[in-house]
């Protein structure tokens, strides 16, 4: 049986993979597959773009809207951060975490094992295989395991895990010693996960480009090291980040803003629920009310920091927004509104393009959630027996198209209905990357405003079916 392994650099941009500060990456990536081209999804927050990654959907249809989001059935006012135990409450009260089946649901049903080592949020590993305890294979975090009582087990074996110091290299070492001692040579999944939460950790404390952010780096690729010298021709392995990322241009505390322009809180009659997610927030509108909903739009896109705005079916056709379906939002948790910061190219003072809006933290520091093309647009790289070599693939890809493309690479079903694609044209006996067809739409909308005309563009890459939001921003003149 084949196996895949899956390594992710929480954050990483491509500018960043560079023989100086990535020797191992870079080494890697020269080798095997670059896709220059890939698409996080929207918002750009890290468990929504890890969901998408292990069911080969948009949130729209995988369900988990958010980092911090409302789902109506667990209750319909409350705002909250996908962290366990949260997330095993929501699992409890609705049966549902995720609305499709995982990776590991479906090698499961195959007889296979998927086991991830996550050394980010509890939310960011809980969403690997949600339904671990009936579907099998194992996820590893530093606070708890899925199924629970793996826990000790490997505490007992590797001791407690280590605290985060400033750069999170001590819980890299530790996952890495978990996956190359025990998940491979003992567990032998078919598909295993090993995500660093760096350079992410760092670059949101101290800005992306900064020394600290740097150092992170190259200890999480030092540990990349010793996972390839772990394996053996015979593996295939994909790195990935979940999102590319920004420098903060200024707080917006977006529900007092909210407040303050008069809308209640979500349980009252006109009132809103505010998630707030970075360089993104999304609004729940009391009763999905069609006219609250419309004076909110207006109200927005008058703001000085209202990027792209996107609505839900339940409220279709209010003016100046975009269908959530174009972005891969719509299903049946959608927001009434999804709001993407406004964001631009301004470099920072060490040289890195992107600047946007956040929710949260300050100038300076380090963000992501926002429809910038420098928060959109990650990384990817492949290289194994399956893959073609020292090949650069320029069409659109993205976090989605991991999936179906690893259960065709195991020769399992499941796939088939996946919003991502099979990246076909990786493949060693796959057709020539040219001749795969894609297009690009500006999906564009209007309104007259306090202070002008509030304009705005989402821009979207497709391959057949399959979807990528490359950019959308929206402004006032
Ligand atoms: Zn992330």
């Amino acid at each position: 049986m084949k196996s895949i392994v899956i390594v992710a650099f929480d954050g990483l941009q491509p500018a960043q993979v560079t023989l100086n500060l990535m020797p191992n990456l870079a080494r890697f990536a020269a080798d095997g597959v670059t896709f220059t081209n890939n698409h996080a999804v929207f918002p750009t927050v890290t468990r929504i773009n890890a969901a998408s990654m292990v069911t080969g959907m948009h949130p729209g249809r995988h369900g988990l809207t958010a980092n911090t989001l409302v789902v109506r059935d667990f209750d319909p006012y409350l705002a909250f951060s996908a962290l366990e135990p949260t997330l095993a409450q929501l699992a409890q009260k609705t049966g549902r975490v995720l609305l499709q089946p995982t990776l590991a649901d479906i090698l499961s049903g195959h007889g296979q094992e998927y086991v991830a080592v996550v050394t980010g949020t509890s939310g960011n590993a809980y969403v690997h295989n949600p339904r671990a305890e009936q579907s099998g294979g194992a996820t590893i975090h530093p606070e708890f395991c899925l199924p629970y009582s793996l826990h000790d087990e490997i505490v007992g074996r590797f001791g407690v895990w280590p605290e985060s110091g400033v750069t999170n290299a001590d819980k890299l070492v530790r996952g890495t010693d978990i996956a190359t001692q025990y998940v491979w040579p003992e567990r032998k999944p078919a598909v295993s996960f090993v995500w660093f939460s760096e350079p992410d950790h760092a670059q949101h404390a101290h800005g992306v480009g900064s020394e600290v952010a740097s150092k992170a780096i190259g200890e999480a690729d030092e540990q990349f090291g010793r996972l390839l010298s772990h394996l053996d021709g015979d593996t295939d392995v994909f790195v990935i980040s979940d999102h590319g990322y920004s420098t903060v241009k200024d707080a917006i505390d977006i529900e007092a803003e909210v407040r303050q322009a008069g809308f209640p809180a979500g349980d009252q009659p006109g009132g809103v629920v505010v998630a707030p997610n970075g360089g993104s927030a999304l609004f729940y509108t009391h009763q999905s009310d069609r006219d609250t909903t419309d004076r909110l739009a207006q109200w927005l896109m008058g703001q000085p920091w209202c990027g792209a705005l996107m609505a839900s079916e339940a409220v279709a056709g209010i003016a100046g927004t975009v269908p959530a379906s174009v972005a891969g939002m719509q299903g049946e948790r959608t927001p009434e509104l999804a709001m993407s910061f406004r964001w631009d190219s301004e470099v920072n003072e060490a040289g890195f393009a992107g600047h946007a809006f956040s929710t949260s933290l300050g100038p300076g520091q380090g963000q992501h959630g926002s429809m910038s093309r420098h928060e959109t647009h990650n990384v990817l790289f492949a290289r194994g027996p399956s893959f073609k070599q020292e090949l650069t693939i320029d069409n659109p890809t993205g976090n989605i198209d991991l999936a179906p493309t690893i259960l065709r690479i195991l020769g399992l079903s499941g796939g088939e209905g996946m919003d991502g694609r099979v990246l076909a044209e990786a493949l060693r006996d796959g057709p020539d990357a040219a001749s795969v067809q894609w297009r690009t739409d500006t999906h564009e909308a209007q309104r007259d405003v306090d202070g002008g005309t509030y304009r705005q563009y989402v821009k979207v890459s497709s391959v057949g079916s399959t979807t990528y939001v490359d950019e959308g921003l929206g402004w006032v003149e």
